[in-house]
């Protein structure tokens, strides 16, 4: 079942729910018993490649790479 998570307005607590995805967009109260809540962006694993850029090799024009040291 997937997750939601949801903020409540009168608290500010955030919260996460795990019901159907029919009822994610139901009303859910806060777990302080608020009902003006709002759903966040899911929380549920979406598809696509997170690439880190690559660390930058040493050696490449460095003071130490560029013979200045030794
Ligand atoms: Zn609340």
């Amino acid at each position: 079942m997937p997750r939601y998570e949801y903020r409540c307005r009168t608290c500010g607590d955030t919260f996460e729910l795990s019901r159907p995805m029919a009822e994610s967009a139901a009303p859910a109260d806060c777990p302080a018993g608020h009902d003006d809540t709002v759903k966040l962006l899911s929380t549920v694993a979406v598809g696509g490649t997170v690439s880190a850029p690559a660390p930058q090799a040493g050696g490449g024009g460095g003071c130490c790479g560029g013979g200045c040291c030794g």
